[in-house]
Formats: structure tokens, sequence, C-alpha cells
């Protein structure tokens, strides 16, 4: 079954998912679903609420590995690193924003084992961008206030032109 990404103004996007109860086979189908849709997007990452599943349960790929987390938690973070993030629910948005350089993730694999991930720069980037979906935050609370301004403006430019493949670069300000 393939499904459609949703994007910023879907409520789905705004709930804080369900933590996963039983590994079984729905779940398995589930992050086979989700890898598709973001290779199809295509992405680097993709939380399960943003194909309308309010579960705890993220996938991503940044070097061919396809990989699946459940249940995800930050056990630690630190420093600081600037990059554009970009969202599959807010396309033709890429916005500068400092998050910190290095965390530890804590979550289960699809076999149920616990599994500890050291991440930097980018994965890290990517774990904080994919734990925030699962909690219901989209980028705009991430952003200063003045950013937040103009990329609600030209999200709204950007959408209501029905220009699909846009995209607005927005510095950090
Ligand atoms: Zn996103």
């Amino acid at each position: 079954m393939a499904y459609d990404i949703r994007t910023f103004g879907d409520p789905v996007l705004a709930s804080v998912a369900e933590d996963v109860k039983n590994i079984d086979g729905k779940i398995v189908r589930l992050s086979q679903a989700m890898l598709q849709a973001m290779y199809r997007a295509p992405g680097l990452g993709l939380a399960a609420p943003q194909i309308g599943v309010q579960k705890q349960i993220f996938v991503y790929d940044i070097d061919g590995t396809p990989t699946t987390l459940i249940n995800p938690r930050i056990v630690e973070s630190s420093g600081e690193w600037v990059y554009d993030e970009g969202c599959l629910s807010i396309p033709g948005l890429y916005v500068e924003m400092v998050r910190p350089k290095q965390v530890l993730l804590a979550a289960l694999d699809l076999e149920g084992n616990e599994v500890t991930v050291e991440a930097d720069e980018l994965l890290a980037r990517l774990f904080q961008h994919e734990l925030d979906h699962l909690n219901g935050v989209l980028m705009f609370e991430r952003m200063t206030a003045d950013q937040r301004d103009e990329a609600m403006r030209e999200y709204r430019r950007i959408s209501e032109s029905g220009a699909s493949g846009e995209t607005r670069h927005i510095s950090l300000k």
C-alpha cells in the first residue's frame, strides 16, 4: 500500500505519537511502507506521523543503509551545528537552524533489541528532526520569530502558486 506524505496543516503532524508496544509483522510492514514513501519523495528520513500513523517509529537512510528505529529517545546532546534543514511535510523550504551537533540516541530495532547510536552533524540533525515529528513538533517551532514569519509567508506563496519543485532558502536571523 502506498502512502501519501502529509503536509503542514494536517493535524496528525501536531499530535504526539504513541509508543510501539509490540514489534510484530504490522510494524515491519509499516516500516517498509515508510521507507518506500521516503525513497519516492525522495528524502533522507521519515517519521510515521508523516504518513498519518501516530506511532513512535522513524526510518532513515543517509549512506545506503535503510534503518528503522522504534520508541527512540535522545539520551545526551552536545555542541552546536548550523544546517539548512528541510522537511518532506513542508516541501520547498530550507531553513538554516542551530541545534546540538552530537546526540546519543537510544531506541529499539525491528527485532526488538535495544540499540544506541552515536550521531554527529547530519545524522544527529536527522535524529532531532524525526524525534520532533514524533512529538508533534514541526520546524516552524524551532525557528527564530523572524524566520518563522518569513517561512510562513514563503510556504504559503509556494503552496498557492502550485509551483511544485520550487525551493526557498531562509537564512539564520
Ligand atoms: Zn520533517
